[in-house]
C-alpha cells in the first residue's frame, strides 16, 4: 500500500527538496519504490498503464545495481548526489529516462589485464 505524506508533512518535505523534480508534487513511498503523487497507473489486461500527469518513479530494487535503495538513498539522489553500490557502480538521477528509469547507472569498468 502507497504511504501518503500528511498535508502538514508536505511544507517540510518541500523545504528539505523532497519534492517530484518533474513536476514539483509530492512524493509518496511503497514497498517497492518511491513516485510521484500525479502518477496514475491503472492496471489494463496483465499490464499497467499510467494516466497521471506525470510518471516519475525510483524503484528500490534494480537488476543491475547491487543492493536495493533506501529512503536515504532516494534523497541523496534527488538532492543531486551519487549513490554506489558494493561494486563501486555508480547510480545518479536521470530526468532524461531515456531509458524509461530516472536513474542511470554508470558501472564501473571491467578489470583489464594484458594478454599474453
Ligand atoms: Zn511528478
Amino acid at each position: 500500500m502507497a504511504e501518503e505524506l500528511k498535508t502538514d508533512d508536505k511544507k517540510q518535505d518541500e523545504k528539505n527538496g523532497v519534492v517530484c523534480p518533474m513536476c514539483g508534487g509530492g512524493l509518496q513511498a511503497s514497498d517497492s519504490s518511491v513516485s510521484c503523487k500525479n502518477r496514475k497507473l491503472v492496471k489494463q489486461g496483465s499490464s499497467y498503464i499510467d494516466v497521471g500527469d506525470c510518471d516519475f518513479f525510483i524503484p528500490f530494487k534494480s537488476k543491475v545495481f547491487k543492493r536495493q535503495l533506501n529512503g536515504a538513498d532516494v534523497r541523496k539522489l534527488l538532492k543531486g548526489d551519487q549513490v554506489t553500490d558494493a561494486e563501486g557502480n555508480k547510480m545518479t538521477l536521470d530526468l532524461t529516462a531515456e531509458n524509461g528509469f530516472y536513474t542511470r547507472i554508470e558501472f564501473t569498468k571491467a578489470k583489464i589485464r594484458d594478454f599474453n
